[in-house]
């Protein structure tokens, strides 16, 4: 987990966020709030936010799931790209965290395109797939437990519709996914992902290393 992208000097981290970052003042402000909570390190990197309001964009997103909501860095940044119209579905299972995540909407003035589901976010993308949502979201981003990203990945491609987009978090692990020692669930379960992802026809994909590694993947049928 990672508050920057891997691998870049101090300085040209810096560079890239001097010369790049279009900030708003309520995630700077969140930024700021969730820098002092000891799980500061998983929140999304400014970079990656920025990214993620740009591919909202270039897809024309109008209805997102997102799996781990923590503070609401990566929901509020999407929700501004949104259109009016736009709707995010926002899975954690943290009241705590979410609280957080609810200021920094209504600071934003996004908290009307936010429809936040307390829960286990299997049970809750089981919900909606049992509701008649299959095949009418646009973007599901996952970044809930690791653990768990297989169920996730196979819920969010039902969700999807054709053409709609999967984002996959933290898939480089801080560097974790090529260290033999590291043989804990959640770093097996996102190597398993990683390589079934490579592999599935389902998709084209394509991993970037962005904050701490970020697989685009297209439903392709
Ligand atoms: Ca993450």
């Amino acid at each position: 987990m990672s508050v920057r992208s891997l691998g870049l000097s101090d300085e040209l981290h810096a560079y890239l966020i001097a010369s790049s970052l279009r900030d708003h003042d309520a995630l700077a402000e969140l930024r700021d709030e969730t820098a002092r909570m000891p799980e500061a390190r998983m929140q999304i990197s400014p970079e990656q936010g920025q990214f993620m309001q740009l591919i909202v964009e270039l897809t024309g997103a109008r209805k997102i799931i997102e799996v781990g909501t923590f503070t609401g860095y990566s929901s509020t940044a999407m929700a501004l790209a949104l259109p009016a119209d736009g709707r995010i579905v926002c899975c954690d299972v943290s009241e705590k965290f979410t609280g957080v995540a609810r200021r920094a909407w209504t600071r934003a003035g996004v908290d009307g395109k936010i429809d936040l589901r307390i829960g286990p976010g299997v049970a809750t993308m089981d919900a909606l797939i049992e509701r008649g949502e299959a095949g009418t979201f646009d973007i599901a981003f996952l970044d809930a437990d690791k653990a768990n990203y297989d169920a996730y990945y196979e819920r969010a491609l039902v969700l999807l519709r054709v053409g709609g987009l999967v984002m996959v978090d933290n898939v480089l692990w801080s560097g974790r996914v090529i260290d033999p020692g590291a043989t804990d669930a959640d770093t097996q379960a996102i190597r398993v992902l990683n390589g079934k992802i490579q592999k599935d026809p389902r998709v084209t994909q394509a991993m970037l290393p962005i904050g701490d590694g970020l697989t685009l993947a297209r439903k392709r049928a």
